[in-house]
C-alpha cells in the first residue's frame, strides 16, 4: 500500500479532545498533526501544509478565529472548526470569516469523519470535466482516485510524492485551462510567485511530466506555455 495519506492539522488546547480527534482520525486512515494554541497551529500550517485543519475556537493564547484569518489569507485549505460553543452568530461568523464546516461538541465520531471526508471532497472534487461517479477522473489512459489519492496510466500506479499529487490533482480539477504559475504556486504552496517558488513548482512539473511518460513534440498530458503556466491537456 502507497503512503499518500490527507494531512490533517488539528488545533485544540483540550488534551483528551485532541487526543480523541486524533486517535479518529488515524484509525479511518489520515495522517494527523498536532498543535495546543494558536501560534503553534500557525507553526505547523506552515511549514507542514496540511490538506485541511481542525481548529478549536477557545485557544488559551488567542482567539481561533485569528488562526482562521491567518489561513485565509493565503489559501483555501478547508477549515472546519471545532468548538464548545453553541452560539449560531460564532457558527455565521466563522463560516462567514472562511470555515468550511462547524462541528458543536460534544460530537460522535461518525459526525466529524462525514465532515472530514465532505471538507475534503468539496475542495478536491470541483473539476466537471472528466469526472466520474466515486471520486474518480479519468483522461485518455490516465485515472485519478481522489478517495485513494492515486493516480493510474493504463492501469499502474504512477508514483508520486504528496506535492506531486497535489499538482496533479488541481490541474485535472481544472482540466484544459492555463493554470499561471502564480495560481497554481497559490494553490499549493500558499505563498505568492517568487523566482524561487517558480523553481520549485518547475522541478515538481519536471518530475511529473517524466512519470507520466510525457515527451517533447508530442501530444502530452500536461502542456506548458513558457513564462505562463501548465494546463492538463483534454486531446
Ligand atoms: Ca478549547
Amino acid at each position: 500500500m502507497i503512503q499518500n495519506k490527507y494531512k490533517i492539522l488539528i488545533v485544540e488546547d483540550e488534551a483528551n479532545i485532541r487526543n480523541l480527534v486524533a486517535t479518529v482520525l488515524d484509525t479511518a486512515g489520515y495522517q494527523t498533526i498536532l498543535a495546543d494554541c494558536c501560534s503553534d497551529g500557525e507553526t505547523m500550517f506552515v511549514s507542514h501544509i496540511p490538506d485541511l485543519v481542525i481548529l478549536d475556537l477557545g485557544l488559551p493564547d488567542r482567539d481561533g478565529m485569528t488562526l482562521l484569518d491567518i489561513i485565509r489569507k493565503n489559501s483555501l485549505c478547508p477549515v472546519i472548526v471545532l468548538s464548545a460553543r453553541t452560539d449560531e452568530s460564532d457558527k455565521i461568523e466563522a463560516l462567514d470569516r472562511g470555515a468550511n464546516d462547524y462541528v458543536t461538541k460534544p460530537f460522535g465520531s461518525g459526525e466529524l469523519l462525514a465532515r472530514v471526508r465532505a471538507a475534503l471532497r468539496n475542495n478536491r472534487h470541483s473539476a466537471e470535466e472528466g469526472r466520474l461517479p466515486g471520486g474518480k477522473f479519468r483522461l485518455r489512459d490516465m485515472e485519478i482516485d481522489y478517495d485513494a489519492r492515486l493516480v493510474f496510466i493504463k492501469g499502474a500506479v504512477i508514483r508520486l510524492t504528496q506535492t506531486e499529487y497535489n499538482i496533479v490533482a488541481l490541474l485535472s480539477e481544472n482540466c484544459g485551462k492555463m493554470m499561471t504559475y502564480a495560481a497554481i504556486i497559490k494553490a499549493i504552496w500558499g505563498e505568492s510567485a517568487r523566482e524561487s517558488t517558480i523553481k520549485k513548482l518547475q522541478v515538481n512539473m519536471a518530475n511529473i511530466r517524466r512519470k507520466f511518460g510525457d515527451k517533447p513534440g508530442e501530444a502530452n498530458y500536461i502542456a506548458n506555455e513558457l513564462g505562463v503556466g501548465y494546463r492538463l491537456n483534454q486531446l
